[in-house]
């Protein structure tokens, strides 16, 4: 298969307990079912990526040394995912422990473990690698630098900057297309409209994931919007994952970026009505049967225009 995307990034075992609500802080919330699920934000867009077929999708990641990390493994196995591990002795494997309310709303808090043991001398060979996509839940020196030499190499480097962080000064210099939720494009831009923030923002591409809303993306001068698609919303831990992997799979088959919004957004929100991160990611045959069958409304466009402050002269 042409066009590969190497996914770098961290692998995490989520711990999901189903509660009324996020507990507050210092609250304690009796919750009810519980369950693990494979997770973390690069595993969670590498599995996303290869279910939305037709590209070859790697992953440079690092395990601990305990049964977690066989759990992790499989799951990307599973999915199609041709995994470069870098074992990390005597630390445990990342886990996350995730809280998730009945209106689908969560708490999350990551334990890092293996997933900080990752270097920039880990970066695999990127001959036959076009995009690269990059996640912050690993050590921010080494996604600066398999950035910077992705980037030198003529890779498409494509960063959802996720979690909300600073960035080293010079990444963004060698980002290509930058995936943000609209917490982390604040954190990144600062005040002001949707349009004015991704403006500020020197990279050639940016796009802004807005959850129910769908999402918005600026190329250049050029705006592109996607509302998302209405379905009743169960879980949305891998949404923005989801979003990743299938904009990085569609775009390195050459779909035009509008092309790939779209099928991104029905991926996502597919995502959505299911539990579980990996779990709930849907393959690509189930996302193109579901397109063929959604309607889009004029008026839904109309509203994300507004929302994100595009006027007639935008
Ligand atoms: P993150 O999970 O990173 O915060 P978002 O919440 O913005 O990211 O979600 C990413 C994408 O997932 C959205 O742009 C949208 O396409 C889809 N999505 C998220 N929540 C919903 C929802 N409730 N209904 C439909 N699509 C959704």
């Amino acid at each position: 298969m042409k066009a590969p995307v190497l996914v770098a990034g961290s692998a995490n075992l989520d711990f999901v307990v189903r509660a009324p609500h996020v507990p507050a802080p210092g609250e304690t919330v009796l919750g009810r079912d519980f369950a693990t699920f494979p997770g973390g934000k690069g595993a969670n867009q590498a599995v996303a990526c290869a279910r939305a077929g037709g590209v070859a999708t790697r992953m440079l990641l690092a395990l601990g040394d305990d049964p977690y990390a066989t759990v992790l493994e499989a799951a990307l196995v599973d999915a199609g995912v041709a995994t470069h591990i870098v074992r990390a002795p005597d630390v445990a494997s990342g886990t996350a422990f995730i809280c998730l309310s009945d209106d689908a709303e969560n708490a999350i808090t990551v334990a890092p473990g293996a997933n900080a043991a990752l270097r920039p001398h880990h970066l695999p060979s990127l001959f036959g690698v076009t995009h690269l996509l990059l996640q912050l839940e690993t050590p921010l020196d080494a996604v600066a630098s398999f950035a910077h030499v992705a980037h030198a190499a003529g890779v498409h480097v494509l960063l959802n900057a996720a979690p909300a962080t600073a960035l080293p000064p010079l990444l963004l210099q060698d980002v290509d297309l930058l995936v943000v939720n609209e917490g982390e494009l604040a954190a990144l831009a600062g005040p002001g409209t949707l349009v004015a923030q991704m403006s500020r923002l020197p990279v050639p591409c940016v796009v802004a994931t807005l959850g129910a809303r769908g999402c918005v993306a600026r190329r250049g001068g050029e705006l592109f919007l996607q509302p998302a698609f209405r379905i009743d919303a169960v879980d949305t831990t891998a949404a923005g994952d989801t979003f990743c992997g299938a904009l990085a799979a569609r775009l390195a088959q050459h779909a035009p970026l509008a092309d790939a919004l779209r099928f991104a957004s029905a991926a996502s929100a597919l995502a959505c009505t299911r539990l579980g991160a990996q779990a709930s990611i849907p393959a690509r045959d189930e996302v193109d049967a579901w397109l063929a069958a959604q309607v889009e409304a004029p008026d839904h466009k109309a509203a994300l225009a507004a929302y994100c402050g595009i006027t007639g002269s935008d």
